[in-house]
């Protein structure tokens, strides 16, 4: 196997990543990056539904052993949590920093040191969480760490409400992709976070990013490398459609996506706005969400086990 090599770093060396730093740079004055297409100028302070203006805001990072085994490897993910979302769902499991505001804004430098002070921290990555709306204050600080001296795979880790233009601009950069599929239903999309184009938005998503990356390939040490994981968080009632999102998956994508079926859905934020998300996941709804997952193709399912459900 031939040794691995950062995609960013070619396109550090190749100027590309400065040229895409730039560009993306250039959409703050009209902002379109992701598919709220809000059209404020961010550079003079305008915010759109992301409330983010010229600089990134990070609520915390830190090296991460919750993630899936692929990613925390034995020195841990090292997470970068960014505060706003460009989703904003009603149940969201981290409601204080996605839509109360919780963080700091950073400079491109202090980002740059973050990514720095996590692979220094032995961490085998820098898992970019919450980063559809700082694309380019992400892009920035690459180019600075790349020069002093990032190697570790860059881990997109998206709700899946991307643009097309967007991923685009981060294709030879990223390794990981990492979305949700949250909903197949979009008047459930709708109601829970008013993105009535959300499957066809994730669907478009997932397809670019698979042919960007391809299926997730995983070292000899068990360690991620280069590829697409898919998480799904099961929702009560069968709101978030799994069987349809794995069809999609096995039947469009890849049947060798690495795949999260998640179960730790709890009411959280205005989860009550909608009478069936005010329950935590039942056991026998997660385990029909495993089946429909296996009965649909999948066939790279993530092995962790709810302790929950033990
Ligand atoms: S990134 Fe923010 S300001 Fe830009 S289009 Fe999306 S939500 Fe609107």
């Amino acid at each position: 196997m031939p040794a691995f090599e950062a995609a960013y770093l070619q396109a550090y060396r190749q100027s590309v990543l400065a040229e895409k730093a730039r560009m993306s740079a250039d959409m703050l004055m009209d902002c379109d990056l992701c598919p709220r297409q809000c059209h404020v100028d961010r550079t003079a302070g305008k915010l759109g539904y992301c409330r983010t203006g010229r600089q990134a805001v990070v609520a915390s990072f830190q090296p991460h052993f919750g993630e899936e085994a692929p990613l925390v490897g034995h020195n841990g993910s090292g997470t970068i949590f960014f505060t706003h979302c460009n989703l904003l769902c009603n149940f969201c499991q981290n409601f204080e920093i996605s839509h109360g505001g919780e963080g700091g804004a950073m400079t491109h430098r202090r980002l740059a040191d973050m990514m720095l002070f996590l692979q220094a921290e032995g961490c085998h990555n820098i898992n970019l969480v919450t980063p559809s709306h700082v694309i380019p204050q992400i892009l920035s600080a690459l180019m600075l760490a790349a020069a002093d001296g990032l190697t570790v795979p860059l881990v997109y880790n998206t709700g899946g409400y991307d643009r097309l233009s967007s991923l685009r601009l981060l294709e030879g950069v990223v390794d990981i992709y990492m979305p949700d599929f949250k909903f197949w239903d979009n008047a459930i999309a709708n109601r829970t976070c008013h993105a009535p184009d959300y499957r066809e938005t994730a669907c478009a998503a997932l397809k670019e990013m698979h042919r960007q990356t391809g299926d997730l390939t995983i070292d000899d040490a068990g360690v991620a490398q280069r590829g697409l994981l898919v998480r799904h968080l099961v929702l009560p009632e069968h709101l978030a459609g799994t069987r349809e999102v794995m069809r999609f998956i096995a039947g469009e994508v890849s049947v060798d996506t690495y795949v999260n079926i998640m179960p730790q859905y709890r009411p959280c934020g205005r989860a009550h706005e909608v009478p069936a998300l005010g329950a935590s996941l039942s056991p026998s709804t997660y385990e029909q969400a495993l089946t429909a997952a296996c009965q649909e193709g999948i066939t790279r399912l993530d092995q962790r086990r709810p302790l929950i459900f033990r």
